[in-house]
């Protein structure tokens, strides 16, 4: 008999992006996955046993372009004119306070974990702290960042200088660096928000300690053009020539981006995530190109203001944006093949996590983060071809159980963790006395 702490019996597994296989038996010991077999071929004693008939396992999703900081703007922002980020995000942003974000990360924890997300990146806000307390509490996977800029002209509450702004992170990786499933990164907000000094030093503190960088990049036409105004050359040649890219540098959005820009983000293994709703009303990326030079972005929701927290959405939107954009003019159906949308899901996700070879799979060695989708809904049979099914057909709500460094989240839809009904009447109390729920 061997031991271990969670057995999955008897599933479906998608093991990676490209394979599902049917009565498999997980294995998990501690936060790893010990055995992926066949069921029954190797005896296991398990603390706990989670029945996988009528499951699909899947890896968990990962969003690699978050805003904890936006989250009680969901619903505020569509149709809103531009620039969003000056006319609605700032100002919202600046009147954050500690109370705003332990409820923001209170529902954004339980919106991800009801909708399969196992491990995200969040671009950075304000009073960290408190949102820190409740993702080590939930359980998540999580990168947090201080939201860092020294811009003149910014509201009193945020205004600050360089050496004000770097010490905020890090004092947020004194605390939280490596506590339960989290990491702090280093940010950069938008370079157009970031003096030479600032961008230097951030990349010197993230440099000194080893951990990732962030920043919004090459995400609006007017941005690009801002920095070549300013710098004389484009934003990925203007970070080159500063000396901060690194495989240990994470750019969100990445959608206007030259033929020269590409080639720096491969030649320093830069990585780099799309988030597809949010940037319909900016640009559309190249990224059969990207994928060809070996890139694979990950996928954010760039925060729930954006159309929510599911990236199950995120998917089929960039789908349909490549066919529609790519695929239709080239007379090529499999621009972005669902195989590779996964492979784009899971392994560009644990890129940007900083867990290349760590997440991402289910397969012997890996950390056990993963999630059950309900086969015996309606919706998601009959189906020929599983990974296709789930792809085009599976939603948040199918998601049962998750699963993170081998700790149960969520069982039969139920969050472990934290209490959704207490947190759902909170925030909903919060929106109407703010005045926030027309
Ligand atoms: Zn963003």
């Amino acid at each position: 008999m061997e031991k271990c702490s969670l057995l999955i019996e008897n599933a479906t597994v998608m093991t990676d992006f490209e394979t599902v296989e049917k009565n498999l038996d997980i294995a998990v010991y501690g936060e790893k996955i010990t055995a992926v077999v066949k069921h029954g071929e190797r005896d296991f004693s398990a603390k706990k046993v989670i029945r996988g008939k009528g499951k699909l396992v899947m890896p968990g999703l990962i969003d690699s372009h978050m805003h904890t900081g936006q989250q009680l703007l969901k619903g505020l922002v569509l149709d809103a004119k531009p620039i969003i980020w000056t006319r609605v995000m700032l100002p919202f942003e600046s009147t954050l306070t500690p109370e705003k974000m332990r409820l923001s990360a209170q529902v954004a924890a339980l919106e991800m974990i009801k909708s399969g997300t196992t491990g995200f990146v969040d671009a950075g806000s304000y009073h960290m702290d408190a949102a820190a307390e409740v993702y080590a509490e939930s359980g998540l996977r999580g990168c947090l960042s201080y939201s860092t800029m020294d811009e003149e002209g910014l509201p009193d509450t945020i205004a600050m200088d360089a050496k004000q702004a770097v010490k905020e992170t890090d004092s947020l990786y004194d605390r939280w660096q490596n506590q339960g499933n989290l990491k702090v990164y280093y940010s950069l907000r938008a370079l157009n928000s970031c003096s030479d000094h600032l961008t230097q030093l951030a990349a010197g503190h993230a440099k000194e300690r080893g951990a990732m960088l962030q920043a919004h990049m090459n995400e609006y036409q007017g941005e690009v053009d801002g920095i070549i105004r300013r710098e004389g050359m484009r934003p990925y040649e203007y970070l080159e020539k500063m000396g901060v890219l690194s495989s240990r540098f994470l750019g969100a959005h990445s959608l206007i981006l030259s033929e020269e820009e590409k080639e720096i983000i491969k030649k320093y293994g830069v990585k780099v995530c799309h988030c597809p709703f949010s940037n319909c009303g900016k640009a559309v990326p190249d990224t059969p190109d990207l994928v060809q030079r070996g890139i694979f972005p990950g996928f954010g929701s760039d925060g729930a203001a954006h159309g929510g927290l599911s990236l199950w959405n995120e998917l089929r939107i960039f789908r349909s944006l490549m066919n529609i954009y790519h695929g239709v003019p080239n007379r090529n159906p499999k621009v972005m093949p669902a195989e590779l949308l996964f492979q784009m899901l899971f392994e560009g996700g644990a890129a940007a996590i900083d867990e290349v070879g760590q997440c991402g799979r289910i397969k012997e060695g890996y950390k056990a983060d993963f999630i059950t989708i309900s086969l015996d809904t309606g919706r998601l049979i009959p189906s020929g071809n599983l990974l296709h099914t789930i792809f085009e057909c599976g939603e948040a709500g199918d998601v049962r159980d998750m699963v993170v460094g081998g700790k149960c989240l969520m069982e039969n839809r139920e969050v472990k963790a934290l209490d959704e009904e207490r947190i759902r009447v909170e925030v909903e109390n919060y929106m109407e006395k703010e005045g926030m729920n027309q």
